[in-house]
């Protein structure tokens, strides 16, 4: 069976917590989309891990590894983040590449800081790990996949060709130094060496997985409201963040994805630009950040301070939607034990108008929250296994968000190790 999960909302869901926890029972782990821009943070025996392209399942002996082709494939990083899990005395993953897979170039991360520069105030709070400029040449076919790296004659002719438009744009418009192929052709050799034991054909290897019955996990990075089509553009991640697509990112039948763990955090975060309707700030932010997450809610990748946010109700209903959510994890909820009283945003205002579905971007810049308030249940809830001990206010604020996003919150997790997890039938579920 394949059981995609997923964000919900503008990523930092807890999804690698999610994911390491059911990688337990899990044969293989894929990543499907993304690359080296957005971490997952695990707690675990081993130590504390700030994952960005290995998938959540290296940590346990039995699970194969799988970089997927819709991956922006970062080699120096993926083996700087190999080496590090394996000098934590992680024992060397089982990992696969796949052969469609497309690399990050060198290149791609001077465009993405040049770009940056160039947009000064107007940018889009790119993280600059080159993701945007590898997409639009992925689509612009002018991207290098990683089977490329073994066929040396036509890669150099290839490369020659790229330098040559890149190098306009690098000398016309960024009015920087120009690119040489041969020296990125040395360096592309250099990955080759580092890459040639892991790549393969992975789609035929996951569908042979798959005739035997093998436990399948697709791990998404980010959420919903950063999907290209369907989240705030522009103000998006440049590949797709819905479990739909893994089955592209991935090579496997869309039929076969029978679970769709999406999760959601117990309040909001956001990195980088865009409207943030439940956005709160101050002292009130400031508390809500420090306690967050587990030690702070600061980018995994960037270390940047989070944008905070009470629960948005409207976005993490559109975000399940579009997930088509069979399970919703919710997540990080005992951070909000310090509180009397939680506000939720359970509708949005737009020109005068209440609503409760999630808007088009320029609309809902002009959105303001309709905030509910719900008493708080004033305690630590961690250590809690089943979904009856907590506390009376706790569930009410689980079943008042499940009943406001319609999608069954079928698991709740209380603490950031691996068995802080509860477990619940939902009613929605009868
Ligand atoms: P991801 O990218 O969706 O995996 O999310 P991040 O790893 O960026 O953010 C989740 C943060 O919350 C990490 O620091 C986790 O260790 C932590 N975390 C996950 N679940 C829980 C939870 O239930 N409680 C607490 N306190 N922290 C959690």
């Amino acid at each position: 069976m394949i059981k995609a999960v997923v964000g919900a909302n503008w990523g930092d869901e807890g999804k690698g917590k999610i994911t390491d926890m059911l990688a337990e029972e899990a044969d293989i782990i894929v990543r499907f989309q993304g690359g080296a821009n957005a971490g997952h943070t695990i707690v675990n025996d081993y130590g504390k891990f700030a994952l960005h392209t290995l998938p959540s399942g290296v940590f346990y002996g039995h699970t194969t590894s799988i970089i997927g082709n819709g991956v922006a494939l970062n080699i120096p990083v993926l083996f700087k983040e190999l080496q590090e899990v394996v000098s934590k005395g992680v024992p060397m993953p089982k990992l696969l590449i796949s052969d469609r897979a497309q690399m990050v170039m060198p290149y791609h991360i001077l465009f993405d800081q040049y770009e940056e520069e160039r947009l000064a105030g107007k940018s889009f709070g790119s993280t600059k790990s080159g993701i945007a400029p590898f997409y639009s040449d992925k689509y612009a076919k002018i991207g290098f996949q990683v089977q490329e790296l073994f066929h040396e004659d036509t890669l150099l002719e290839k490369l020659k060709s790229v330098c040559d438009t890149k190098n306009v744009l690098l000398e016309h418009l960024y009015h920087k130094e120009k690119l040489v192929p041969e020296k990125i052709f040395a360096e592309l050799m250099e990955y080759k060496k580092m890459v040639e034991p892991f790549v393969c054909d992975t789609s035929l290897f996951l569908w042979n997985a798959i005739k035997e019955g093998k436990e399948i996990l697709l791990e998404g990075q980010l959420g919903t409201l950063k999907d290209p089509d369907h989240g705030i553009y522009p103000m998006v991640t440049s590949s797709s963040t819905l479990a739909a697509y893994g089955a592209i990112g991935a090579g496997v039948p869309p039929y076969e994805i029978k679970k769709i763990v999406t999760v959601s955090k117990a309040y909001s975060s956001a990195v980088g630009a865009g409207a943030f309707v439940s956005e709160i700030f101050g002292e009130e932010a400031d508390e809500l950040r420090r306690r967050g997450g587990d030690g702070g809610e600061y980018g995994a990748t960037t270390g940047r301070p989070r944008r905070m946010g009470w629960y948005d109700c409207v976005a993490s209903r559109y975000g399940c939607r579009l997930q088509g959510a069979t399970d919703v994890a919710f997540t990080v909820l005992d951070v909000l034990g310090y509180l009397k009283e939680i506000p939720v945003c359970t509708a949005y205002k737009i020109d005068g108008e209440i609503t409760t579905e999630f808007p088009t971007t320029e609309l809902l810049e002009k959105a303001t929250p309709v905030m509910e308030t719900l008493p708080g249940w004033n305690c630590d809830i961690r250590g809690i296994k089943n979904y009856e001990d907590l506390p009376e206010n706790c569930r009410k604020y689980i079943e008042f968000i499940e009943e406001k996003l319609g999608f069954p919150i079928t698991m709740i997790s209380n603490g950031p190790g691996r068995h802080d997890i509860i477990m619940r039938e939902s009613k929605l579920n009868a």
